[in-house]
C-alpha cells in the first residue's frame, strides 16, 4: 500500500486571515506531503508496507531503529488530524454532551481554553497540544515532535500543531496569538464530538 496526501477538508483560502493560504499551501503541500513521501520510501518492500497507518505507528513506537518510520508515520497521522481539528466556522461552544464532560473533567470551557493555551505555549520546541480521552476522562496533554496520544492508550479529540512551520509566516514568534486565534475562530467542536462518539463516551 502506498500512502497519499489527503486533500484539505476546505479551500486553502478558507481559514484566512487566521491561517493564510500561503501557510496552508506550505504546511499541507510541502511539509505534510514530505512526511507522506518519506514514509512511503521507508516502508517500501518491508513488512510494514501493507499495514494501516495506525498499525505502523503502534508497531514501531519506542523502537529506536525505526525512529524514522515512527516520526514520518506519526506526522502523517497528526497532520491529517490537525486539518480536521480546524474549520472556517470554528470557535464558539461544543455541543451539550462534550460541554458537560468539559465541565465535569476540565473545570468548564473557560478553564479548558486557558489550560489548552498554556499546554500549547509551554510545549518547548516542536510538538502538539491535544484534547484527549484518557481512562474515560477528558484531559489536556502536549507531546514533543511527532509523538501522539495513540501510543499512550489515549483517544485524540482535537489537536493544534505548534511546530514553528504551523504559524511562523503569519505570526512569526507569537505562538500565543496563533493558539488564541485557533481557540476563538477555528476550533472544530463537531470533529471533537465525532471522535468522542468513537471513544464510546
Ligand atoms: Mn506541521
Amino acid at each position: 500500500m502506498t500512502f497519499t496526501l489527503p486533500p484539505l477538508p476546505y479551500e486553502s483560502t478558507a481559514l484566512d486571515p487566521v491561517i493564510s493560504a500561503r501557510t496552508l499551501e506550505f504546511h499541507h503541500g510541502k511539509h505534510h506531503q514530505t512526511y507522506v513521501t518519506n514514509l512511503n520510501n521507508l516502508i517500501k518492500d518491508t513488512e510494514l508496507a501493507d499495514q494501516s497507518l495506525e498499525a505502523i505507528i503502534q508497531q514501531v513506537a519506542g523502537d529506536a531503529s525505526k525512529a524514522g518510520v515512527f516520526n514520518n508515520a506519526a506526522q502523517v497521522w497528526n497532520h491529517t488530524f490537525f486539518w480536521n481539528s480546524l474549520t472556517p466556522k470554528g470557535g464558539g461552544k461544543p455541543g451539550g454532551k462534550l460541554l458537560s464532560l468539559i465541565e465535569r473533567d476540565l473545570g468548564g470551557l473557560e478553564k479548558f481554553a486557558e489550560d489548552f493555551k498554556q499546554a500549547a505555549i509551554s510545549q518547548f520546541g516542536s510538538g502538539w497540544a491535544w484534547l484527549v480521552v484518557d481512562n474515560g476522562k477528558l484531559a489536556i496533554t502536549k507531546t514533543a515532535n511527532a509523538d501522539l496520544p495513540l501510543t499512550k492508550q489515549q483517544t485524540a479529540l482535537l489537536t493544534i500543531d505548534v511546530w514553528e512551520h504551523a504559524y511562523y509566516l503569519d505570526y512569526q514568534n507569537r505562538r500565543a496569538d496563533f493558539v488564541q486565534a485557533f481557540l476563538d475562530k477555528l476550533i472544530n467542536w463537531e470533529f471533537a464530538e465525532a471522535n468522542l462518539d468513537q471513544a464510546g463516551l
